[in-house]
């Protein structure tokens, strides 16, 4: 390029500068360059070029002479003023870019070059102005679309790079160099600086693609990866780039755009989460869960709750239908389901039954919901297994069925009432039973207005049991039926809530009948059952509330003690029955003849007791009146009477005791008449006997006596005397009868006589008789050892007492004695008296029978005393009859004494027996009863009963003195 620069104008001579004037005119003529020379001072154009004229449209002689703001070239004065301040500054210009105008308005861009120089004395202005509008304007395009191109890049995100293979630099934007972690300014420098922030094996990566990308192995490079920010956030990033090649086709440079994809990735990691959490809860899910295509109803995926359920495991199921599993009980309900579910897009707990895998069948609630699957329209399904909830509530169903046939199948009256109002709520039909209400009469009322509490206090009664216990048990009230009858009945109440409503449960049992039988046991308890008369239990019971009466109104009464004399034998003779008839006609008697406010009890066996209250009176007249009745008593007793074709005399003995002068307690009234009876019957029965003191002294006595006789068995003071039995003919011994002796420590040998009464009633005498056979049996045999005896004439006598015979085990107590001893039974000889007969004629004869087949004999003692029945003797097998002493005693005075034994001997010689006389004290006796025809006897003409040495003695001599 030329260009007029005064600095490069030579200052020489004039040819030179002519030369070069021209030539420089004609440069300045021909140059492209727009150029002007003006007046410094005045601005006026001296000269103007062509391309002048070409670029503003003024040509030379326009121009020449007027300024450039004459010329309207300036776009404005400001652009003007420019120029002229550079010029000012430094005398020049370089390259001062303006907006000129051309002569037809258009504007240009142009600039200016230019110095000050001095032409023809005059200070010039040399200027070129070279257009630039073209290249500015295509600056300005390129600029302004790079700049919309980094607007589009900031506004998408992007970050821009270019990598310069060769230099291996890279420059990328502000932005993408932010993205990588770096400072947010443009990058150039090397490229791993400017990856730096990434993960190393990404940057592998990366580089793997490149590669690939550059090795021709694919066409496009698209790599992720994430930037690890020094504030420690991540950024993933998406590159994408595209390779630029030379005309050789080697790889140039790489252009690409960095993408922010970090909240996309986040997004999609989060969903990914979501997703598997969502699978988590699908899996842990509790109920049961199903998904199934709608169009076909294929099962798509199923909870591992469902398999539990219905046992099918997932593999068997996905894929399938319900139908081909045939999971629905009823096809209907499910396609009627179906319809629901797509109607409204979702079902809630319907119920259907399900079939299990292995058959079984399941009750469940359905719910649904129909969601989209990517495409497709799909129904997700939960069940709940209501099976077991549904037959628990069958069973409670059941139960409470059951509950209510209980309630009014029970036999129990049960109510409900309400706790507050007390109004009935349900009553059973035992309850109708009971009162003989019906259900409609009572519902909605209460017990009190219908009336059916006895006693209206009743129920605030059982409230306050409720209230202190919780609850009532076997309470007995009284109830009033429909028909106004009193009931007993029990009742126990339980409060219960019914649909949280405070209730009663109420059940009463009818003990009307069981009060009944109680009052009858009771009855039977104090009640003789033989003459429906009170008992002993009884008797005690009115004694002692009659003793305190007595005593509070200061007054007296009686007990009397009755007796039947002899009842024993009537009951053995003529049998239990007709002794039953006599005892009723006895009580029928008795309670004809007392006052109503008496008491008529019966002790048992034979024995009364007659209570006589309220006597008035002083002592003495009471004493009166006592004896009085009792004697009536005894007389309306002793009355004959006849039963069953039977004319019977009973007669009574009866002891009275006056209360309180007797005693003040039952027992003690009770015990004094006994006593007073006692008396009676030892004065020869069929009498009255009162209560004396010296009667229980003599009561006393006997007591003592028991018990002293209780000690001598124990102590050994029992000893067997002997008494020789004789044959008057011969004078031989033929026997010995053995008597019991107590050897008192002070009073000496004591006769059996004074006290086996005592023994007897005592039941001391089985023991006492035991010891007096086994003691017989020892000595016996001893005397047969010592040869003082001869088994053949000798036969040893023990007296056996009624009570001992009656014994159970008597037979085998006699064979143990004689065993014991081996002695030969036919040695023994039992004298028993008529006593043993009168009570069990059977059992006697059975006893006997069975000793005597033993060997045993039997000797009847006392014979003629008793009922000395001739019937008896032939039933008894008797050998002996015993002449009872008193006979032998008087018969050589008294000729009918003398006749009795005439005929016991010739009853025995009819009969086969043998006969004994015994108490033969005298010589004429003994001639007496020899003169009757009895040979035997004992007695004291020939010995008294002797200890047994004197009777070893006595043996002795008369074996030494045989016959005289
Ligand atoms: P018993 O069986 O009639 O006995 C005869 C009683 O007359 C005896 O009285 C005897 O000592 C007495 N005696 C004998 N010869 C004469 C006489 O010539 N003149 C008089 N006046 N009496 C004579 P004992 O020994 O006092 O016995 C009285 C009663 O006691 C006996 O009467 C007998 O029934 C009973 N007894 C005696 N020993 C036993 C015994 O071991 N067991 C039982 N169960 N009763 C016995
Ligand atoms: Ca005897
Ligand atoms: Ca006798």
């Amino acid at each position: 390029m030329s260009t007029l620069d005064p600095r490069r104008e030579p200052a020489s001579h004039d040819e030179a500068l002519r030369a070069s004037e021209d030539k420089f005119a004609k440069a300045f003529r021909t140059t492209p360059d727009t150029m002007v020379i003006t007046d410094r001072a005045s601005g006026v154009f001296i000269e103007v070029n062509p391309a002048f004229e070409r670029q503003f449209g003024w040509t030379q002689s326009e121009a020449a002479g007027r300024t450039s703001s004459e010329l309207n070239i300036w776009a404005t004065p400001a652009e003007r003023q420019r120029m002229l301040d550079a010029l000012a500054s430094d005398g020049r210009l370089d390259s001062l870019e303006v907006e000129l105008h051309h002569r037809d308005g258009r504007s240009s861009i142009n600039l200016l070059y230019g110095a000050e120089c001095q032409i023809d004395g005059n200070t010039c202005l040399v200027l070129t102005v070279r257009d630039v509008t073209r290249q500015r304007r295509q600056e300005q395009a390129l600029q302004d679309s790079q700049e919309r191109l980094s607007l589009a890049l900031e506004s998408a995100e992007l970050g821009l790079w270019d990598w310069q293979l060769r230099s291996d630099q890279i420059y990328a934007s502000a932005r993408a160099s932010k993205l990588h972690g770096l400072a947010e300014q443009p990058y150039d420098g090397p490229i791993g600086g400017f990856f730096q922030f990434i993960p190393e094996d990404e940057q592998r990566k990366a580089l793997v693609i490149f590669r690939q990308l550059r090795d021709g192995q694919r066409d496009d490079f698209r790599v992720t990866y994430h930037a690890c920010h020094a504030d420690g956030s991540t950024r993933y990033l998406e590159s994408t780039a595209k390779l630029y090649r030379d005309s050789h086709g080697q790889p140039l440079r790489m252009t690409g755009v960095l993408h922010d994809i970090t909240t996309r990735t986040l997004r999609e990691q989060a969903l990914t989460a979501s997703e598997e959490k969502f699978v988590t809860l699908f899996q842990a899910s509790i109920e049961p869960v199903c998904l199934t295509r709608l169009r076909d109803g294929v099962f798509l995926e199923v909870s591992p709750s469902f398999t539990q359920v219905f046992g099918w495991p997932a593999d068997e199921v996905v894929g399938k239908t319900s139908e081909q599993l045939n999971i629905w009980l009823d096809r209907g309900v499910r396609s009627q389901l179906l319809a629901t579910t797509t109607h409204e897009q979702r079902l809630d707990n319907a119920r259907a039954q399900f079939r299990r895998k292995d058959g079984q069948i399941l009750t469940c609630m359905v719910s649904a919901r129909m969601i989209k699957m990517g495409d497709e329209d799909c129904v997700a399904t939960t069940f709940r297994d209501e099976t077991a909830r549904e037959l628990t509530e069958r069973a409670r169903q059941l139960s409470e069925e059951k509950f209510t046939k209980a309630f009014h199948a029970s036999p129990d009256a049960i109510t409900i009432t309400e706790r507050n109002s007390a109004r009935y709520l349900e009553v059973n039909e035992g309850f109708t039973r009971l009162t003989g209400y019906s259900t409609d009469e009572v519902l909605g009322h209460t017990a009190l207005e219908i009336n059916i509490w006895a006693e209206p206090s009743q129920r605030q009664t059982l409230l306050e049991t409720i209230n202190r216990d919780g609850f009532v048990r076997n309470q007995e009230m009284l109830v009033c039926n429909r028909a106004g009858d009193l009931l007993t009945v029990q009742v126990s109440v339980q409060p219960i809530s019914i649909d949280q409503q405070d209730c009663l449960l109420l059940i009463a049992r009818d003990i009307s009948d069981l009060k009944q039988a109680q009052a009858q046991i009771q009855h039977l308890a104090y009640h003789d059952s033989l003459t429906n008369l009170p008992n002993r239990a009884l008797l005690m019971d009115r004694l002692s509330q009659q003793i305190a009466l007595l005593k509070r109104h200061n007054l007296r009464g009686a007990l009397l003690f009755l007796d039947l004399d002899h009842f024993k034998h009537i009951n053995d003779s003529l049998g239990h029955p007709l002794g039953d008839a006599v005892l009723k006609m006895v009580t029928a008697r008795l309670e004809s003849s007392i006052r109503q406010e008496d008491t008529v009890a019966r002790l048992g066996g034979d024995e009364f007791v007659v209570l006589l209250s309220g006597l008035s009176g002083s002592r003495t007249d009471v004493v009166r009146q006592t004896r009085d009745i009792a004697n009536k008593l005894r007389q309306l007793l002793a009355a004959p009477m006849t039963l069953e074709g039977h004319r019977l005399q009973v007669t009574p003995s009866i002891g009275m005791a006056l209360i309180p002068d007797h005693g003040d307690t039952p027992a003690d009234v009770l015990k004094r008449a006994d006593i007073a009876l006692y008396r009676a019957k030892a004065s020869g029965r069929n009498t009255v006997q009162m209560f004396r003191r010296n009667m229980q002294e003599a009561a006393s006595a006997r007591l003592r006596l028991e018990n002293d006789l209780r000690l001598a068995l124990a102590r050994g003071e029992f000893e067997l005397y002997f008494q020789p039995q004789v044959d008057a003919r011969s004078g031989q011994i033929i026997g010995a009868e053995t008597l019991l002796r107590w050897m008192h420590p002070q009073q000496g040998a004591q006769s059996p006589a004074l006290f086996i009464d005592v023994l007897e009633e005592s039941g001391l005498i089985v023991e006492v008789g035991d010891w007096v056979l086994t003691e017989a049996c020892h000595v016996c045999a001893e005397l047969l050892q010592a040869k003082l005896i001869d088994a053949d004439n000798f036969s040893l006598c023990v007296n056996i007492s009624p009570r001992q015979f009656r014994q159970p085990g008597f037979v085998e107590r006699v064979e143990s004695s004689l065993r014991s001893s081996q002695l030969g039974n036919s040695m023994l000889t039992l004298e028993i008296t008529e006593g043993i007969v009168i009570h069990n004629i059977d059992d006697t004869v059975s006893k006997m029978q069975q000793l005597k087949k033993l060997g045993l004999s039997f000797a009847m003692d006392d014979f003629g005393t008793g009922y000395s029945s001739l019937t008896y003797l032939k039933r008894l097998p008797v050998d002996v009859l015993k002449i009872d002493q008193s006979f032998v005693r008087d018969a050589t005075e008294d000729p009918n004494d003398a006749e009795i034994i005439r005929a016991i001997v010739a009853m025995a010689v009819s009969l086969g027996l043998e006969v004994i006389a015994e108490g033969v004290e005298h010589e004429d006796q003994l001639a007496l009863i020899v003169q009757q025809g009895c040979h035997l006897y004992q007695g004291y003409l020939y010995s008294k009963p002797l200890p047994l040495p004197a009777f070893r003695a006595l043996l002795e001599h008369a074996r030494q003195r045989p016959l005289t």
